[in-house]
């Protein structure tokens, strides 16, 4: 389904092949005569999920553009929004990154297909201390997990910040920095017209994953403040998301995500006070979703990685408010309350 938002402005949402992210939107801003075109955010990589692939052409057909008179502005470096910058670049589109979120170990994906990330981050989760049996099967899980991203972070871009700004059509886009999903995250906004491309940082359905890995140490209360800010300084604009339709007033979806953020932070907090010794992240966190006392499918594990990260993300915010104290241990990383 294709909306034309503005004059020349255009969102297509499509559905995709992969478990939790259901469909996604590419958006398109046209160019004046002899000028490029933008799109904002190119999906998951076809060999991952081919059907998205295919979408992005049916749509580039319909409204004719072509890659080679495009530039592709990335909100953010997860792979459901540069999946086909390499595909896309080979073709001759630009493609415009915040080099902060290119970086090996801003991004959870990219340090899992990394082996020696990989070793350190499940030595701070605390898998070293299962058996061999259980650490080789959530080796698999990260196999899994990165199956089909091999290279989708490796190609040709031109670095975009906040405060940069161009001009598509009739549109002077700006860049705003919106950090939290991801260090690097970026929005584009129209100010004369009053829209703004938000990425991931605020959807409607669902709270944005916050996950405090490599020089992020921060993750979560950044988001929280940048939800804040967001909200306020866009309060009369159109959020064109990266999943989900286009909406208004900002402020209820952000108010229910820091709400969800809150609650989840005070349910760890509980348990980490409960017990009576210092947990590893792993069992926090197994202890959190109630995926503990029972063998996990591989799909199930795959997911508690996800899980670590988020709740090592709350983990940090709560030693930030000075709640509960972090000790690393050869590497791992265990939990006290300070009360
Ligand atoms: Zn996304």
């Amino acid at each position: 389904m294709i909306q034309e938002i503005f004059p020349g402005v255009y969102v297509a949402e499509i559905e995709t092949e992969m478990v939790g992210v259901r469909h996604l939107n590419y958006s398109f801003l046209r160019g004046a005569v002899g000028e490029r075109s933008v799109l904002i955010d190119c999906g998951f990589p076809e060999k991952a999920d081919p059907s998205c692939g295919t979408a992005l052409r049916e749509v580039m057909r319909t409204l004719g553009f072509r890659p080679d008179g495009l530039d592709v502005l990335i909100t953010h470096g997860h792979k459901d929004h540069l999946g086909q910058a390499r595909a896309l670049a080979a073709e001759g589109a630009r493609i415009f990154v915040n080099p902060e979120d290119m970086d090996q170990s801003a991004i959870l994906n990219t340090l899992l297909m990394d082996e020696a990330g990989r070793r350190q981050l499940f030595r701070l989760v605390g898998l070293e201390t299962y058996d061999r049996e259980t650490y080789e099967a959530f080796w698999q899980a990260a196999d899994c997990f990165s199956e089909g991203y091999e290279g989708v972070w490796d190609f040709p871009y031109l670095p975009i910040r906040p405060g940069d700004c161009r001009q598509v059509g009739d549109y002077r886009l700006e860049v705003t920095a919106l950090p939290g999903h991801t260090r690097g995250e970026l929005g584009f906004f129209a100010r004369a017209q009053k829209f703004i491309f938000s990425g991931d940082h605020i959807l409607e359905e669902v709270a944005p994953i916050v996950s405090n890995i490599g020089e992020f140490p921060n993750a979560l209360s950044s988001y929280i403040a940048s939800l804040g800010e967001a909200a306020a300084r866009f309060s009369d604009y159109l959020f064109v998301p990266g999943h989900g339709a286009p909406f208004r007033n900002p402020r209820t979806a952000v108010e229910k995500t820091i709400r969800y953020y809150h609650r989840h932070c005070e349910n760890l907090y509980h348990i980490v006070r409960a017990a009576e010794e210092p947990l590893l992240l792993r069992d926090i966190g197994a202890m959190a979703y109630r995926r503990y006392q029972r063998p996990l499918t591989e799909k199930e594990r795959e997911v508690c990685i996800q899980i670590w990260f988020k709740t090592y993300a709350c983990l940090k915010y709560l030693e930030e408010q000075g709640a509960l104290r972090e000790e690393i241990k050869e590497g791992a990383s265990y939990w006290q309350s300070l009360q």
